[in-house]
């Protein structure tokens, strides 16, 4: 056995997780002996590389802010125009007449669209330069986890069988999941979501499917910049992405749920472009006359999986996809980057101080494992109510709010591994993680129980002052006073919504509910049956319609009715 080395701590994987993980370490303790392990060789390719393009606040500000990268995203990356969302209306033929939610200018926060490939190249370079110990071409075979003693890795290099000893062992290996293998702690979910994607060169912009029609053009603050979203074409059971790369490619994937969309009908591209010409017209035009553009395909079968434990007291961690994955849908996959990483950081530059972290990493694990469970619930089961806009409409408004207002804002104020303050503010995450599974229940009930199409053209969509709120609530300052405050009041907000959206849903029982009767935000539900036993006429929230509707200012413009009248 040659190479026998020691190290304080080993990454396993030098993709995104594992080499942003490398130079924040590096930052937060210079003196940390690091190594990288990694099964590539050389450089990646600039574009169409993989799949993690699209960046939301916690992520954009992870990578930008806390990783140091902004200048250069702001140089070689798109800025994100927020995330764009498109209802199903008729055939799909004509994109002005599809319900459009999606901000009319960029956000108030910075995000970008990232080359995979060119990014993780600039990483590797800092890397190098932090003087960590990146060694490429090493495919790691297996680890001996020791809970009193230094955990050992063993892998091969040039087909040289070679280990390592380490204090802290990082599994970043993606899918590969190591350590989770090796543990058996990998746990399955009931979410099972295919996808297929593809980059081509020389970009689309979709704005110029409707660009005939002015009403549709003036809705965005300039011509030209709806195209730089995440934007996302929806329909039953599934959506589609469009992402803007600054290599002048385009990336394009489906992401399908095979009850409704055999996995055959995406599984190569003859395929896909037949898929795309049954669901999604005006795409399938431009990509069948760029064929020789493609310049990738690749596809996954049932993508989502969860964890058991993501932080150990034994000194290992798993972050980016070694731990788990719901869906790429909102992009979450980078922000759980960012909250994984930092977590981890925190632990080995405490105990590498010599501090106690016990009780942190228990904290910690939990927390990780909840908010997983929120990211989860909110895509679980609702693809079939992905082309149903009555219910998408308040569910994306709803989605958009609480993911804004809980654990990102923490996580973009840099209080997210401020123990003491997370404990102080964690009653009212865990409300909104509570109130949120009663929600999206709801959402799924309500698809069953009511289903429209939209005849378009559809008007211009505008939501609620609280959905806009939690976007531009990201870049003011706050000092702890102010930010716990600004959370209790999220919930607030959060639990007239709740009722709102309850009440509406339920127009759909016989009989209604009475809005003029208080009820408990924390036990909504379409199920009378279940309404006595789950307390919805208890509790210390309690809240009329009228009530609610107060609170939440602008509420009722969640709701597609108007909409649906005004076409009528
Ligand atoms: C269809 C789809 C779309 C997505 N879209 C988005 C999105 O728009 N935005 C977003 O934020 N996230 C998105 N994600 C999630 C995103 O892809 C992941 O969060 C991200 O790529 C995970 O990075 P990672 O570093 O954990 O894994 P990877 O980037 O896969 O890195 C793993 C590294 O480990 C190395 N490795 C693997 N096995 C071994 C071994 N045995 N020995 C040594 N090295 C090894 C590999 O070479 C690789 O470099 C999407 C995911 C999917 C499936």
């Amino acid at each position: 056995m040659v190479g026998q080395s020691s190290s304080d701590v080993v990454i396993l994987g030098g993709g995104l997780a594992g080499l942003t993980l490398a130079i924040q370490l590096k930052q937060a303790r210079p003196e940390t002996s690091i190594v990288v392990l990694d099964k590539r060789e050389g450089l990646a390719p600039e574009a169409a590389f993989k799949v993690g393009e699209s960046t939301v606040p916690a992520g954009a500000h992870y990578f930008a802010e806390v990783v140091g990268m902004k200048e250069h995203l702001d140089k070689f990356h798109l800025k994100k125009n927020g995330l764009r969302f498109f209802q199903p209306a008729g055939d799909n033929g004509d994109i002005t007449r599809r319900i459009e939610l999606g901000p009319a200018d960029f956000p108030a926060h910075d995000n970008y669209q990232i080359d995979r490939g060119r990014f993780e190249n600039e990483l590797t370079r800092l890397v190098l330069a932090a003087g960590v110990d990146l060694r490429q071409g090493c495919a790691v075979r297996d680890v001996t986890l020791r809970p009193t003693a230094n955990h050992s890795i063993s892998f091969t290099q040039g087909g040289a069988e070679r280990s390592i000893d380490s204090r802290w062992l990082v599994d970043a290996a993606g899918r590969a999941g190591v350590i989770k293998r090796k543990l058996g702690i990998g746990r399955e979910v009931a979410h099972t979501i295919d996808a297929s994607w593809f980059r081509l060169a020389g970009g689309i912009d979709l704005e110029q499917w409707g660009a005939d029609n002015p009403t549709w053009m003036g809705r965005m603050r300039k011509v030209g910049i709806r195209q730089f979203s995440t934007n996302h074409l929806m329909g039953p059971g599934y959506w589609v992405w469009l992402i803007p790369l600054g290599s002048d490619h385009i990336s394009i994937g489906i992401c399908a749920d095979p009850r409704l969309h055999p996995y055959a009908e995406i599984s190569d591209f003859d395929h896909v472009l037949d898929w795309l010409r049954r669901h999604e017209p005006q795409l399938a035009e431009v990509v069948s006359s760029r064929v020789d553009s493609v310049a990738d395909f690749l596809t996954v079968q049932d993508f989502a999986f969860g964890v058991d434990r993501v932080y150990s007291q034994d000194r290992w961690t798993l972050v980016g996809e070694a731990g788990a994955f719901a869906d790429a849908f909102y992009s979450p996959g980078s922000d759980m980057i960012g909250y994984g990483n930092s977590v981890t950081t925190d632990l080995i530059t405490r105990d590498l101080a010599g501090l106690e972290i016990g009780e942190r990493v228990e904290y910690y694990n939990d927390f990780h494992l909840r908010t997983f469970e929120f990211v989860l619930s909110k895509i679980e089961d609702h693809y079939p109510a992905f082309g149903n806009p009555v219910v998408m409409v308040p569910k994306l408004c709803w989605d958009a709010m609480l993911n804004h207002v809980g654990v990102v804002l923490l996580f973009v104020k840099n209080k997210f591994v401020d123990y003491e303050f997370l404990q102080r503010v964690r009653n009212d995450i865990e409300r909104f993680y509570a109130i949120n599974d009663r929600v999206q229940q709801i959402f799924r009930d309500w698809h069953l129980l009511e289903q429209v199409e939209t005849p378009g053209p559809a008007q211009a969509y505008v939501p609620a002052k609280a959905i806009r709120e939690s976007h531009t609530a990201l870049v003011l300052d706050y000092d702890d006073d102010e930010l716990s405050s600004a959370i209790a009041r999220n919930v607030r907000i959060a639990e007239a919504l709740a009722v709102g959206i309850f009440h509406r849903a339920a127009r759909n029982l016989n009989p209604r509910p009475d809005p003029a009767v208080p009820v408990n935000p924390y036990a909504v539900s379409l199920r009378p049956d279940d309404w006595q036993t789950n307390g919805l006429f208890a509790g210390d929230v309690l809240l009329t319609l009228a009530q609610a509707d107060e609170i939440s200012e602008g509420m009722q413009g969640l709701f597609i009715d108007r909409l649906l009248d005004g076409a009528a």
